[in-house]
């Protein structure tokens, strides 16, 4: 890992003083040397390892911006995101912290955090996140990203087609049809065996095909399989 992290730093640009609150020491170090790169002077750098020493720093001068870490020994991040949030809702927060659940992430955002990113990145790409929201950027890791945006697809599906927890939820007529499907019968032996017109028929695996987000009969079998729909 290089430890050249000087990406032509905005300089004065920086909003300063910044407040980093994190109880890990490696992260101090790690964060102090991104951030100097970035152009920081040291003495406009402070670190909190607690939310009741954030709290007291806070108290003491107002920062431009902070970065918080959600696991705190005396509580957690997202608490402090909130309050820092309500007293300024123009103060860009930024979470630095390990992987977190969906849950986690959502609450950090909603909290007024503006970007979130992984500590397990290395250090030039922490940097670059940083850089960017210097710019007036919301930097977001990549991969909560994706989560963030596979949970705004779980929320804009109509009801019934999402793929929820528990799987996408098929009626029992369609699971029916899909079995039989697996078993390799047409359409119109299945519209035989049920009694049911072949449109009927057709339109169950429509649907199936909707909320299985597939095309194929063999793609439909397989997901089925994988969501334990079908044995
Ligand atoms: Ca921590």
């Amino acid at each position: 890992m290089t430890t050249d992290l000087s990406l032509d730093a905005p300089g004065p640009l920086v909003p300063s003083p910044l407040l980093v609150v994190e109880d890990e020491p490696v992260m101090h170090e790690r964060l102090y040397t991104i951030l100097v790169g970035l152009g920081y002077e040291a003495t406009a750098l402070s670190f909190a390892g607690s939310m009741l020493e954030a709290r007291h720093q806070l108290s003491n001068q107002p920062f431009a911006m902070v970065l918080v870490d959600i696991g705190l020994p005396d509580g957690n991040g997202i608490e402090l995101i909130r309050e820092l949030h309500w007293q300024d809702a123009a103060l860009p927060i930024i979470v630095i912290s390990a992987w977190s659940s969906d849950q986690v992430i959502l609450e950090a955002l909603q909290a007024g955090a503006i970007g979130y990113l992984l500590k397990e990145r290395d250090d030039i790409e922490i940097s670059l996140s940083i850089r960017s929201s210097l710019r007036g950027g919301a930097p977001i890791d990549p991969f909560v990203a994706k989560r963030i945006l596979a949970m705004m697809n779980t929320i804009a599906s109509p009801p019934g087609a999402s793929l929820s927890a528990k799987g996408p939820a098929l009626t029992t007529r369609e699971i029916e049809i899909l079995g039989m499907v697996a078993k390799g019968l047409t359409n119109k032996e299945i519209s035989n065996v049920l009694c049911l017109s072949r449109f009927t028929v057709e339109c169950h695996i429509k649907n199936t095909y909707k909320k299985l987000a597939v095309g194929s009969r063999t793609e439909a079998v397989f997901e089925a399989r994988i969501h334990g729909l079908l044995p």
